[in-house]
């Protein structure tokens, strides 16, 4: 039997050196490691160099006595917890409490018996020990209270309650005052909408051993308001009966704070601040209810910025936001406050303002008097988005356009409010901005068509319906195809051969264009193809690439890989595409440009005269080609403004170095009259109309000036 870890150090303090003497043999022999000191003073100074893991203490000495030694050696470094055993007088009942008193941790009485010492001293180092490991393991308990903010509690049966320290820190409270704090006092921390269900919780708690978990507001003693999460259950002795109560509570006030940022964040926009889209749905939920059962009248305003994609590239997308971020804070302004009022004024008042799109902004009106008044609020704030906007050193201004539904009239879901809403404002848009619509059944009709159309396009796409013609552009002085253009048509099982212009617009708009150019690009590659194969003149064939196709990422590769797979040469592919197209974003478009240029294929600038502002950009587009668009071919034989801007722009391409073709000839006098001006380089009615392509082939094969004697139709 020997726990102690033998070579424990002990200290053995006597004046008498007979007794010490005896001590310290007799402990040496049981294993420990001894120190002697003579005097109270001498044990100290020893103490103090190198502490002890045991002390044992005569009370009676000369210089100071073994009661102030004590007291001191608690004080110093190590000796607050070493155990210190005082020798006294048996019967001796005044030292023994005085040594008690003096710190001492148990006592022996004298005479020693000298058999029993070793067996003292080990229990005095055992308990000791055991007590360390206790404080330790409370300690550590303490830590992880601290750390997970989660204090402990008891409550007896009395009332009385046993705090941890942690819980104390939790109620910001003075650790004695919790200790002893009654249950009815913690009740008094709970904040009052909370008070009557904790008190509840804990009554049954205690009576029936109804165990809970409940979330609720305390208020510290400093006032500060805290979240806690608290679970309690009963304790209950051997026999199953209840003795006390015990729970945790945890302070869970930064979790909830965070939780509470995070849905902030999700139910938010960011750059405005205001409710977004989901948020929107939820808030405007409840209030369309109130309405239903009120009988009253609401709309929905969606509100859109008119060309905002030109403010962007124009101020660029930071100002672009600080533009959204003024017109947010008016509308807020006229939504609120003040203005409400002139809104309230017939009547209704504003629920909701939220951000549900990019430059999309929606407010729901409720308790509408007549749907006018809708109206009226549109208008206002119409008028508050179109004042200028000063952002450092420039001014801008832009407008907006609001399409408006009502409840019950149009809807009476939220989700489909806002849907009825983004229509009317479609044709508040199509019908030339800057103005509010309100939502008829026509226009869900013509959505609803739209739809269908888009699904019989998609349909289209994927089941081979559409067809590839040609149009030859032609050397006017020779008459012979020097390239051609492709353009789709649709064979329609129904409406028959479908034209471009009535479709390629709703493809543009639903994304369908990228397939079908896709499908496109490989019909004319597989053509050229084909006719390299067969040994026919080849000459570049030009597709027409939307705006959409331009800028997606991988269309430099993917081109290159196309061309790759049919075994075809870059510069046998021309790309059309519009000025329009390049001057939304001209940095991109330009490096877009480079990029497609440096693999090797042709550009060619497509509908040339119809944009603006492009005469000064055109130097930084790198392309090859130029076609002068119809409108202006038109009446070029006549001389007039169209003449000269067809003069012009065939001397800016001749400077430029670039080929210029003319779109839409049809009579001999436009031909004349281009090739007077030095344009050689014609497509239209007057050589060829667009044809199928097996029609084309025949063309080429048989290699004569267009246009032939043929007789097709
Ligand atoms: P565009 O690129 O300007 O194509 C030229 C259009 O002018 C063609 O109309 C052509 O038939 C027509 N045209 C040619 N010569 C004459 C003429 O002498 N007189 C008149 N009045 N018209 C002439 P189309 O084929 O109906 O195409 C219309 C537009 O549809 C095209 O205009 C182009 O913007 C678009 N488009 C056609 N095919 C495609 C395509 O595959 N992809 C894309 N993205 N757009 C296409
Ligand atoms: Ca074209
Ligand atoms: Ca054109």
């Amino acid at each position: 039997m020997n726990p102690v870890p033998a070579g424990s150090r002990l200290l053995v303090v006597d004046d008498d050196c007979l007794l010490r003497g005896m001590a310290a043999r007799t402990l040496r022999h049981a294993g420990f490691d001894i120190v002697e000191a003579d005097s109270g003073e001498q044990a100290l100074s020893v103490f103090e160099a190198t502490p002890f893991d045991l002390v044992l203490l005569d009370v009676l000495m000369a210089g100071i006595d073994g009661f102030e030694t004590c007291r001191r050696l608690r004080r110093l470094p190590g000796g607050a917890r070493v155990p210190v055993l005082m020798l006294t007088g048996l019967n001796d009942t005044e030292s023994i409490d005085r040594a008690y008193e003096a710190g001492a941790t148990d006592f022996i009485t004298k005479p020693i018996q000298w058999v029993l010492l070793a067996h003292r001293v080990r229990y005095g180092l055992r308990s000791a020990a055991a007590a360390d490991a206790m404080r330790r393991s409370g300690d550590s308990l303490a830590r992880a209270q601290r750390m997970a903010h989660m204090g402990n509690w008891e409550l007896r049966v009395g009332g009385q309650m046993g705090c941890s320290e942690e819980l104390a820190r939790i109620f910001g409270a003075p650790a004695e005052a919790m200790q002893c704090a009654s249950a009815d006092a913690f009740l008094e921390r709970v904040r009052d909408f909370d008070r009557e269900r904790v008190r509840q919780a804990r009554e049954r708690l205690q009576n029936e051993g109804m165990p809970y978990q409940l979330v609720f507001q305390v208020e510290r003693f400093d006032g500060v308001a805290r979240t806690v999460f608290e679970q309690a259950a009963p304790v209950r002795d051997v026999h199953g009966r209840q003795v006390a109560a015990e729970g945790i509570t945890q302070d869970i006030t930064d979790r909830v704070e965070a939780e509470r940022q995070i849905r902030h964040l999700a139910l938010h926009d960011t750059l405005t601040g205001l409710p977004n889209r989901d948020f929107f749905l939820e808030l405007a939920a409840p209030a369309l209810e109130q309405a239903r059962r009120s009988d009253s009248l609401c709309a929905v305003l969606q509100l859109d910025i008119d060309r905002f994609k030109s403010v962007n590239d124009a101020i660029g997308h930071e100002g672009g936001d600080r533009v959204l971020r003024v017109i947010a804070e008016r509308l807020q302004a006229g939504t609120r406050g003040a203005d409400l009022t002139a809104i309230g004024r017939h009547g209704g008042h504003v629920e909701v303002l939220a951000r549900l799109g990019a430059n999309a902004f929606t407010v729901m009106l409720v308790d509408l008097d007549r749907a006018e008044h809708a109206a009226g609020a549109a208008q206002r704030l119409l008028q508050a988005v179109a004042e200028p906007i000063h952002l450092a050193g420039r001014d801008v201004q832009v407008t907006a356009s609001i399409g408006i539904s009502l409840f019950p009239r149009d809807a009476r879901e939220p989700a489909e409010l806002v849907r009825f809403a983004e229509q009317a404002l479609y044709e508040a848009k199509r019908t030339g901005r800057a103005r509010h619509r309100f939502f008829d059944e026509t226009m869900n009709a013509e959505a609803s068509a739209r739809l269908a159309r888009e699904a019989d396009l998609r349909r289209a796409i994927g089941n081979g319906e559409l067809r590839l013609h040609l149009q030859p552009k032609v050397d006017a002085a020779s008459r012979r195809i020097v390239g051609a253009e492709a353009l789709v048509r649709w064979q329609h099982p129904e409406r028959g051969l479908v034209p471009p212009v009535d479709f390629i617009p709703l493809a543009e708009e639903t994304g369908l264009i990228l397939p079908l150019t896709d499908w496109v690009l490989e019909e004319a590659c597989s053509l050229l193809a084909g006719w390299a194969r067969d040994g026919l003149p080849l000459v570049p064939v030009a597709v027409n690439v939307a705006t959409p196709c331009f800028m997606s990422d991988d269309l430099v590769d993917m081109l290159s890989a196309r061309i790759a797979r049919h075994g075809l040469q870059p510069g046998q592919l021309m790309l059309e595409v519009t000025e329009t197209l390049l001057m939304s974003d001209i940095d991109r478009a330009v490096a877009r440009l480079e990029a497609l240029r440096a693999r090797g294929f042709r550009l060619s600038l497509d509908d040339f005269g119809t944009g603006f502002s492009s005469l000064g950009y055109l130097k930084r587009f790198p392309i090859d080609e130029l076609k002068i668009d119809r409108s202006f071919v038109r009446d070029v034989q006549h001389g007039g403004k169209d003449g000269a801007l067809v003069a012009s722009i065939i001397t800016l391409g001749r400077m430029l170095d670039l080929k210029v073709v003319a779109e839409g000839v049809e009579t001999d006098a436009q031909a004349a009259a281009l090739m007077a001006q030095g344009c050689q380089l014609h497509q239209g009615f007057l050589y060829a109309r667009p044809m199928p392509a097996a029609q084309f082939r025949e063309l080429l094969a048989q290699r004569l000036p267009v246009p032939l004697p043929l007789e097709v139709a």
